[in-house]
């Protein structure tokens, strides 16, 4: 059972109905689209996935397989369950496959350009009853939602990474979303067996105003050579209970996603305590991107990652 926190949100839950969701999109098929469509999957939905790259594509059935067999080893699922499951996922590299869905969960890159687009191409597509919700880290909902004409529509739904475990979806209402596109998703993030946080629409949220800035932190602290890569992760494992250090996160979110969001943070905040690291540039203009790179603050080319300086 999902628990959904803020609960005063819901004062119009009684009236409202929510609108019956069978079909869900996925736009993007990364590490976050890859996630979401399984979970969607797993909970019954029909999903349909697209990508501009075809070797995403690729390799989106067997992640989400290989995925499958991690929790059918924990229990979690039946072997029998995992056919069925994969079955429920189209993949296509057209936008126009998505013509029949009733929800469209978008988690391309984060780039506000690439994101426009795609959300006012897929606004022609989409029939009219449908939801637009999208999985950005950072960028203003109501900013995305201007260039879909269907603002009320539309809806933040922060999803966390990996989406098969982590229990959070951060639920972000734009200016114009309308109070049946926030209860048609507080139920979806609650079939899928959430938990939902509410935020306002402001830069980062609530996760990413306080992860990213701790992460960008750590970075300047390796810049500056107050720690090494292990020191710093050890320091922050050890020292403060968390289970993964703040570089070999910022690998796993992406570094392109984590240098993305710190921008969102100082432009839309205008305060220079967001100032995105240099060395967090460097690393991102290198082509080191985290673990989807296989090289970003530590090397994945071999069964122990090891720190690339
Ligand atoms: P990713 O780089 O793994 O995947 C992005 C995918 O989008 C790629 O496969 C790319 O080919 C595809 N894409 C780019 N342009 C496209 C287009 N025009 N049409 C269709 N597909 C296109 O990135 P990710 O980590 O999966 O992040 C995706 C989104 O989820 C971003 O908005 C990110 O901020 C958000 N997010 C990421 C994390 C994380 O930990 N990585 C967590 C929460 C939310």
């Amino acid at each position: 059972m999902s628990t959904v926190l803020q609960t005063n949100h819901f004062k119009n839950e009684a009236t409202i109905t929510p609108l019956p969701i069978h079909t869900i999109g996925v736009i993007g098929a990364g590490q976050m689209g890859t996630g979401i469509a399984h979970v969607c999957a797993q909970n019954n939905y029909q999903v349909q996935i697209i990508d501009t790259n075809p070797n995403q594509l690729n390799k989106v059935l067997t992640a989400i397989g290989l995925n499958l067999d991690r929790q059918i080893k924990k229990n979690i699922i039946k072997q029998d369950q995992k056919e069925s499951i994969l079955e429920k996922i189209k993949i296509h590299s057209q936008l126009n496959s998505l013509s029949k869905c009733d929800l469209v969960i978008e988690a391309a890159t984060e780039n506000p350009e690439v994101k426009s687009k795609i959300l006012k191409e897929v606004c022609s597509i989409l029939p009219e009853h449908s939801i637009i919700a999208t999985n950005t880290s950072s960028i203003s909902i109501t900013k995305l939602a201007a260039v879909t004409q269907r603002p009320e529509k539309f809806i933040g739904m922060h999803f966390m990474n990996p989406v098969p475990i982590m229990q959070l979806i951060e639920v972000i209402r734009g200016l114009g979303t309308d109070e049946k596109t926030f209860i048609t998703i507080t139920h979806v993030a609650e079939k899928l067996g959430k938990t939902l946080a509410i935020a306002e629409d402001f830069p980062g949220f609530i996760v990413n105003r306080i992860l990213l800035p701790m992460i960008n932190e750590a970075v300047y602290t390796l810049h500056e050579g107050v720690g090494s890569v292990e020191s710093i992760d050890t320091a922050m494992k050890l020292g403060t209970n968390q289970p993964m250090g703040p570089l070999e996160l910022a690998d796993f979110i992406g570094l392109d996603t984590c240098l993305s969001i710190m921008k969102v943070l100082y432009e839309g905040l205008a305060d220079s305590k967001y100032r995105p690291c240099p060395l967090l540039v460097k690393y991102v203009e290198a082509g080191w991107l985290g673990r989807k790179t296989k090289k970003g603050f530590y090397d994945y080319s071999t069964d122990r990652p090891t720190p690339t300086k």
